[in-house]
């Protein structure tokens, strides 16, 4: 690895994130861990945080050359990403093209129904509270983000689906939502941050309506690494597979 691994500074249900010898840079190590409902159900599988890593390094150098700017500075190795250090917002960021999962059993919206344009969601990231959806008003009155904020949130967010909805489409994936988290940078900045992976979208497979996601693990199925892979397969061209040296 180019950089050495500090302390640790944070530890999430599926990464952790470490200190530098740069205050403005972290390694952001994507474990194996996977769970579900609030963390009930856990489990560890093999090369997760290999798959995971390569396919949110993918898609942040995508949104990178289409202007937005991420968290992503370099894949160190599969699993170890070099990062800027960010001060999280404590928002899941989803956005819904189809309805799916918790909004289907929440609303009544129709499994599959489309959404053009699509919905944007921000719940509270908050163990304690079981991640409960939020308003602007209840954002703004518990100080979470200001309302200029959650403007660019909104329009940062939409170009960002529509960037990896066109790629994603070009490659024969369906992309029903998606959640994604943005951190400050030290100047103030919103950046984009956290992950794009399985375990934080839904991929459907366009041609057999596979389920090439977290839902699999989420509903007891086999196969959820043999999903992954399929995905950063998928996704990933041998330019990638050559520039980080990977090996499936
Ligand atoms: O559970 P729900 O259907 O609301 O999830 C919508 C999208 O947000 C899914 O892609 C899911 O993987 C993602 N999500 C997430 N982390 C959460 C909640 C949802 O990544 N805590």
């Amino acid at each position: 690895m180019k950089l050495d691994v500090g302390n640790l500074l944070y530890k999430g249900k599926a990464k952790d994130i470490y200190e530098t010898n740069q205050s403005n840079r972290v390694i952001v190590k994507f474990r194996d861990d996977i769970t579900a409902g609030d963390g009930e159900k856990k489990e560890v599988m093999g090369k997760k945080g290999y798959y995971n890593s390569i396919i949110s390094a993918k898609l942040f150098l995508l949104l990178e050359d289409a202007g937005i700017k991420t968290q992503y500075l370099d894949l160190l190795e599969p699993g170890y990403m070099l990062c800027r250090h960010l001060e999280m917002i404590p928002l899941e960021v989803i956005t819904r093209n189809v309805a799916a999962g918790s909004l289907i059993s929440r609303f009544p919206f129709q499994d599959g129904q489309t959404f053009d344009p699509p919905l944007i969601q921000m719940d509270y990231k908050n163990d304690e509270y079981h991640d409960p959806m939020l308003n602007d008003d209840i954002t703004l009155a518990l100080g979470l983000a200001t309302k200029e904020e959650l403007q660019e949130i909104r329009r940062i967010t939409l170009q960002i689906n529509q960037v990896l909805k066109v790629f994603l489409e070009s490659k024969g994936l369906l992309f029903p939502d998606f959640k994604i988290e943005y951190g400050r940078d030290h100047g103030g900045k919103l950046v984009l941050g956290d992950e794009i992976s399985p375990d934080t979208c839904r991929f459907w497979d366009r041609e057999t309506c596979d389920i090439l996601d977290k839902d699999l693990f989420r509903m007891g199925e086999e196969g959820v690494i043999e999903a992954y892979q399929k995905v950063a397969n998928i996704i990933l061209d041998e330019k990638d597979k050559k520039r980080w040296n990977l090996d499936f």
